[in-house]
């Protein structure tokens, strides 16, 4: 099972890729994950892409085309994979069908995580981490026994620069117009499947297997 992960900055896009990946042994290839690793390898891609991330800039498409099918073509025959930040524009979409089509590989389905702009506000304006090893908190949803204080260490619990309303509509409003495209390229191919964010990981990652098991079903028959 081949799969691919959408959704906004916030909506829980990387932990659900994990509990995917665990649930159904897949390998998770995450593009920022990539990146590292191919530099701590010092693979030329990677230190080619770390010059344009250390400057804050966008990894130009061949360079990331290139490394994304240099780790698919690692993943082991029969193990399945899940893409988590990437396709970021159709023409790495487009771009990606060629690769896949060259590996004779194909996605069998594209999550696409959707969580209405309210939620993802009250999610992200509460969260609190642990400035010492990084834990992540919610005011409401996932409160520290101690008020500003991490369970964990002992750290003082902050929130982060960028998570304030204007930086939360700022990424909202790129992250719809730069992923419509993309979706609707997979919606033409029918791959796309919606699944419901509103509420906790655990809950959507409910709505995630009820889809697995029944994608799997279909896959037997
Ligand atoms: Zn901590």
């Amino acid at each position: 099972m081949n799969l691919l992960i959408m959704g906004p900055p916030g909506a829980g896009k990387g932990t659900q890729a994990i509990l995917i990946k665990n649930m159904y042994n897949l390998v998770h290839i995450s593009t920022g994950e990539m990146f590292r690793k191919a530099y701590m390898d010092k693979e030329p891609l990677g230190i080619l892409a770390h010059e344009y991330i250390k400057k804050g800039e966008l990894v130009p498409d061949d360079i990331t085309l290139s490394l994304v099918e240099e780790t698919l073509k690692k993943v082991p025959i029969k193990q399945g994979f899940i893409l988590d930040g990437f396709p970021r524009t159709l023409n790495q979409a487009v771009k990606l069908d060629e690769i896949l089509e060259r590996l004779s590989l194909k996605i069998d389905a594209v999550l696409n995580l959707v969580i209405s702009y309210e939620s993802l506000v009250e999610r992200i304006i509460g969260r609190r981490i642990c400035k010492n090893c990084q834990a992540v908190y919610h005011i409401t949803r996932m409160k520290p026994k101690v008020e500003g204080i991490c369970d964990l260490c002992g750290g003082e619990l902050i929130q982060r620069k960028d998570d304030t309303y204007e930086a939360i509509t700022r990424r909202y409003e790129i992250y719809n117009q730069t992923s419509k495209p993309i979706l609707d390229y997979y919606q033409k191919k029918n791959l796309v499947y919606n699944i419901n964010s509103e509420d906790n990981i655990e809950v959507s990652f409910i709505h995630v297997q009820k889809l697995l098991e029944g994608l799997n079903d279909n896959a037997k028959k």
